[in-house]
């Protein structure tokens, strides 16, 4: 579809970036690109409306930082309102911190604890790129903590070699979808 041909014909695969052995999928064209942004953030909006078309969330979380770019792009098509899932250190406080493991290291995200109702809020998380899960399932328990139902996961590619839905068996089925 859409979605899928914008990101072939203008993804940019970069070996040895950011480490030796490493694929990494560069969408910086795609976003470049007016035609294939709109067919990205279409796919991508896809996953916040049922079966009849209608809006199932009320949230949609971007995550830092690639996420921010569609998460907007994806509420104004659904008609909701954004929250950006941050990496740590941006926000004022008080924020709900988590941390997680990367293959090497650890980071953590952010969200605002105050000025935001997220309890009983029906959430979209958006990003670019599901790897190895780490960061999108940071991402859901920091929103359940706030109180918030993550009911899905939308992003524009999977590396399905790095076992990233695998990780994520805490979202019930069908809770992932891949644009492209
Ligand atoms: P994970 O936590 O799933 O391993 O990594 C996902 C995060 O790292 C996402 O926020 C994503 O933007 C970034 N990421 C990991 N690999 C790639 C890649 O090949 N291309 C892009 N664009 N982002 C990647």
């Amino acid at each position: 579809d859409a979605a899928r041909a914008a990101v072939a014909a203008h993804t940019r695969h970069v070996a040895g970036f950011p480490e030796p052995g490493v694929v990494f999928a560069d969408l910086t064209p795609v976003f470049a690109d007016g035609a294939a942004l709109a067919a990205v953030i279409d796919g991508l909006a896809a996953a916040g409306r049922g079966p009849e078309g209608a809006v199932t969330v009320d949230l949609v979380a971007g995550l830092d930082a690639r996420g921010f770019l569609l998460g907007s792009g994806v509420a104004l098509r659904l008609g909701v309102g954004t929250l950006a899932v941050r990496k740590a250190g941006k926000l004022p406080p008080p924020v709900l911190r988590e941390d997680y493991q990367l293959e090497y290291g650890s980071a953590a995200l952010e969200i605002p604890a105050e000025g935001i109702a997220l309890e009983g809020k029906r959430i979209l998380i958006v990003d670019d790129v599901l790897a190895t899960g780490g960061t999108v399932s940071a991402a859901v328990g920091l929103l359940r903590r706030a109180g918030a139902i993550v009911e899905r996961v939308s992003v524009v590619l999977e590396l399905g070699a790095l076992g990233g839905r695998a990780r994520l068996q805490e979202l019930p089925g069908g809770a992932i979808a891949v644009s492209a």
